[in-house]
């Protein structure tokens, strides 16, 4: 299970420059995960603990996952990803395997970011029930949290958890001492989402005419995620009508597009 659930992410590197928006986030990430990682003897000096916890909270697709993998790679830090969802687990015991081996992992290839997405499948708030996979779950969560408690020996490891439903989540694992920095990732505001189409057009031929603040100004309420694909969903425009050159008019188009699928998703089926 170990070989298919952790894995050492290969993925092409990320940088600070390609997340849009996020100036204050990109900070905060920098103080409490990329200064403990670069450069651990200052906390020494001072004589504090770094946060051993990052929590990042807000919606899909809105850059938490580029985030924490952009500074594991400013820091040269090896990045481990896992979902919550993959640490749910059928058989007693495994959930909190599966946790000890991951931190095992990330002390074998040191210094190392573990970033654990979708934390809420198993830090959700306890429900009535009492059945014993939620005992199984607040296991794994127990193990994840006294993995963090032994921190002061880790050294060069820090751990990012994300989650796009923060509302749900158990207020224990918000404790000092665990997750006990929360930055939120929230929608782009207008800034934001201009940066972001630059970023996604920046290899696109664009024409001219096409104007990425009147883009932006339109697009209110979408993620970084979601502008990506309408820059996509453009050019494919383009494509059909066999031009090299995106238009103000593909982009146009694909808003429409975007927009009536919205709409039918929306829809009830009859
Ligand atoms: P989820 O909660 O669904 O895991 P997420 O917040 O982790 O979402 P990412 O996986 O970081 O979102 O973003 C998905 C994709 O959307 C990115 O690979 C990128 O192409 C684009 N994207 C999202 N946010 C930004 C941003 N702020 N700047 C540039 N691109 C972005």
């Amino acid at each position: 299970a170990r070989a298919q659930a952790m894995q050492i992410d290969q993925s092409p590197a990320v940088t600070y420059d390609d997340i849009g928006g996020l100036e204050e986030q990109t900070q905060e990430v920098v103080e409490t995960v990329e200064d403990p990682l670069s450069d651990p003897k200052q906390f020494d000096a001072v004589g504090i603990e770094p946060p051993s916890g990052v929590l990042l909270h807000g919606p899909p697709g809105t850059g938490k996952t580029m985030l924490a993998r952009a500074v594991a790679n400013e820091t040269d830090a090896t990045f481990i990803r896992m979902a919550g969802s993959e640490l749910v687990q059928k058989f007693i015991g495994e959930g909190a395997k599966l946790v000890r081996d991951l931190f095992e992992l990330a002390s074998e290839h040191e210094p190392a970011v573990i970033f654990i997405d979708e934390i809420d499948a198993i830090a959700s708030k306890r429900t009535e029930s009492k059945t014993s996979g939620d005992a199984e779950v607040q296991r794994t969560m127990m193990q994840l949290l006294s993995e963090m408690d032994g921190f002061e020996d880790r050294g060069n490891i820090r751990i990012i958890a994300a989650t796009n439903r923060f509302d749900m989540l158990d207020r224990a694992i918000l404790r000092p001492g665990r997750f006990d920095r929360l930055i939120e990732v929230p929608e782009p505001d207008l800034e934001g989402r201009t940066r972001i189409l630059e970023i996604h057009t920046d290899d696109m031929n664009l024409a001219d005419a096409v104007d990425l603040e009147g883009i932006a100004a339109e697009t209110e309420g979408f993620t970084g995620a979601e502008l990506a694909s309408l820059a996509t969903e453009a050019g494919m425009f383009a494509i059909r009508d066999s031009r090299a050159e995106v238009t103000m008019a593909d982009f146009n188009n694909a808003l429409e597009k975007v927009r009536e699928e919205d709409d039918t998703s929306g829809t009830p089926i009859a």
